[in-house]
């Protein structure tokens, strides 16, 4: 029969949402505290991040973190994803955070002295 058929154009751009994700990705609507919490007397220190969030739903969180002193990784919470550059400790959260959300999550690492950490920011909140 060969007949016509009209191509349809998808339109899935949602202009004033884009502009709501870009407002807040920073991470500017996370706040983050974290501390040392023990050790298991073979090198491994666990360390808490407390992160809190306010606004609006969160749906991904990441979180960098520098250290006194390079580290590796030996496991998480399981609800992050950690990676490691020098002292640069970057978890990656992919799990949904409430608007006013708290969340608590834990990485041990294995260093050859104590580490503290010095500084710990988010930087990516995904709307
Ligand atoms: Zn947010």
């Amino acid at each position: 029969m060969g007949a016509y058929v009209k191509p349809v154009i998808l339109q899935n751009e949602d202009v004033s949402e884009g502009v709501f994700a870009a407002s807040g990705s920073d991470g500017s609507c996370l706040s983050v505290t974290s501390w040392l919490d023990g050790q298991d007397g073979s090198g491994s220190y666990r360390i808490v991040f407390k992160v809190q969030h306010t606004g609006h739903q969160s749906y991904g969180q990441t979180i960098v973190a520098t250290l006194s002193t390079s580290f590796t990784v030996v496991e998480t919470d399981g609800t992050v994803s950690a990676s490691v550059s020098g002292n640069t400790l970057t978890l990656v959260r992919n799990n949904q955070l409430n608007d006013t959300g708290l969340v608590e999550l834990w990485v041990k690492v294995n260093a050859a002295t104590q580490p503290t950490v010095l500084s710990v920011a988010a930087t990516h909140c995904e709307h």
